[in-house]
C-alpha cells in the first residue's frame, strides 16, 4: 500500500492534473462508466464534529474507494488544526486490497476549484472578460486562482457578505495581475462569469443581478437548506450539475425543484456536454449555470493522481499491508 500524507500534496497536486482528473471523471459519470456510493454524512455527537464517506467506483479509471472525513469547529482554536479533515483511501478494484492513503485536506479545494473550472471551459461564452466572485473564504481563493486560467479575465470584481474577507480574492488577483473591484450586488451584471461559493443558507444573488450570457457556477451548496442564488434563477438558466440526484437534494437546485420552478429533468450533467452528448451553450444570450455539489468520484480521481505522481517522484511511502 502507498501512503501520500497531506504534507506532501502541495508540492505534488498541480492544478492542471486536479482539472484533467475531474474533467475525466465526470465524463465517466455521464457515460455511466463511474457512479457515486450513497453518502454518509452524521452529526457524532463528539466535539460537535460532523463526519462521514463520500465513495464510488470509475471502471474507466479503476478507481475505487473513499473519502473519509468531514468539519470540526473546535479544531482551530483547540488545536490549532484546520476544521476541515479528510482522508482518501483507495483500493485495488481487482483484489479489494488498499492501494493508497491519501492526505485530503488541499485535494478536496483543489478537485472544487477543479469542477467549477471544468463548467467555465465548457459553458461560459469564448469572450468572457469579467469574473465575479461572491465569497472570499477559504475556497473562493482556490476558486478564483484556477478560474482565471479558463479564459483572458480582464478584470474581477468581488461581493462578499463579510466585506473585510475581500482581500483574499483581491490578492490572487493581484497575484495573477487581473485589476479587481469590489461591487454591491447588483454589479454582478458586468459579470461574464460568476462563481458564489460561500456557507449561506439564504440567496445573495438574485436572478435581476444576473446579465444575459452569463455563467454561474454555484459551488457552495452542498447540504439540504444551503442557498447561495435565487431559485428563480436557475429558471431563467440553463442548468448543469456533476450529479444530478445530489444536485436536487442538497445543491442548488433543491430549492428551484422544490418550488416547482424547474423540474428535475431540466438538470443536465456537465459530463454529458464534455462527452459531447449536450451541446452545452446554444447561444451567445444564455444563460448556463453549473451546481457544483463535490461527488466522491472527483476526490478519488485527484487522489489516483497525485499517488502516480508521488510514485513518479519516488516519493510514495510503501508499506506491507
Ligand atoms: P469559509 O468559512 O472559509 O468561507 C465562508 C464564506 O461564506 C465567506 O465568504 C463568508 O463571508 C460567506 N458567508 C457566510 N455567511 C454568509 C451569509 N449568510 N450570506 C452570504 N455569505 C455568507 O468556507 P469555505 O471553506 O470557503 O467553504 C465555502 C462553502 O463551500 C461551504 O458551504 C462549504 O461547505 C462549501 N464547499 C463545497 C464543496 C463542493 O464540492 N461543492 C467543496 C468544499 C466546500
Amino acid at each position: 500500500m502507498l501512503i501520500v500524507p497531506e504534507r506532501d500534496i502541495a508540492d505534488l497536486m498541480t492544478r492542471a492534473a486536479a482539472f484533467d482528473a475531474v474533467e475525466k471523471v465526470f465524463a465517466a459519470m455521464a457515460a455511466q462508466e463511474a457512479y457515486n456510493f450513497p453518502v454518509v454524512r452524521e452529526a457524532i455527537g463528539h466535539e460537535d464534529a460532523l463526519y462521514g464517506f463520500k465513495g464510488g467506483f470509475d471502471r474507466a479509471g479503476l478507481t475505487l474507494g473513499l473519502k473519509a472525513g468531514g468539519y470540526w469547529p473546535n479544531n482551530l482554536e483547540k488545536r490549532g488544526l484546520i476544521n476541515h479533515q479528510s482522508t482518501v483511501f483507495l483500493f485495488d478494484p481487482d483484489t479489494g486490497k488498499p492501494a493508497a492513503m491519501v492526505g485530503g485536506n488541499l485535494l478536496t479545494a483543489l478537485r472544487t476549484a477543479a469542477a467549477s473550472s471544468v463548467s467555465i471551459k465548457h459553458l461560459a461564452r469564448a469572450d468572457a472578460r469579467v469574473i465575479g466572485m461572491i465569497g472570499a473564504g477559504h475556497q473562493a481563493t482556490f476558486q478564483l486562482r484556477a478560474a482565471l486560467e479558463q479564459r483572458k479575465f480582464d478584470k474581477v470584481i468581488g461581493w462578499n457578505f463579510h466585506p473585510a474577507m475581500l482581500p483574499n480574492i483581491e490578492k490572487v488577483a493581484t497575484e495573477a495581475g487581473v485589476p479587481f473591484e469590489p461591487v454591491a450586488l447588483e454589479g454582478m451584471q458586468e459579470a461574464d462569469v460568476i462563481i458564489s461559493i460561500t456557507s449561506a443558507f439564504a440567496p445573495s444573488l438574485m436572478a435581476d443581478h444576473v446579465s444575459p450570457g452569463t455563467h454561474i457556477a454555484c459551488m457552495g451548496t452542498d447540504t439540504k437548506g444551503k442557498q447561495e442564488v435565487e431559485a428563480a434563477l436557475l429558471a431563467r438558466a440553463t442548468v448543469f450539475t456533476d450529479e444530478v440526484a445530489q444536485s436536487v437534494s442538497i445543491g442548488e437546485a433543491q430549492h428551484a425543484v422544490a418550488q416547482g420552478l424547474i423540474a428535475e429533468t431540466d438538470v443536465q450533467q456537465l459530463g454529458a456536454v464534455i462527452n459531447g452528448t449536450h451541446p452545452g451553450r446554444t447561444s451567445l444570450n444564455e444563460i448556463t449555470l453549473f451546481d457544483g455539489t463535490g461527488v466522491g468520484l472527483q476526490d478519488l480521481a485527484v487522489a489516483a493522481a497525485v499517488v502516480d505522481l508521488a510514485v513518479e517522484k519516488g516519493i510514495a511511502i510503501e508499506v506491507d499491508f
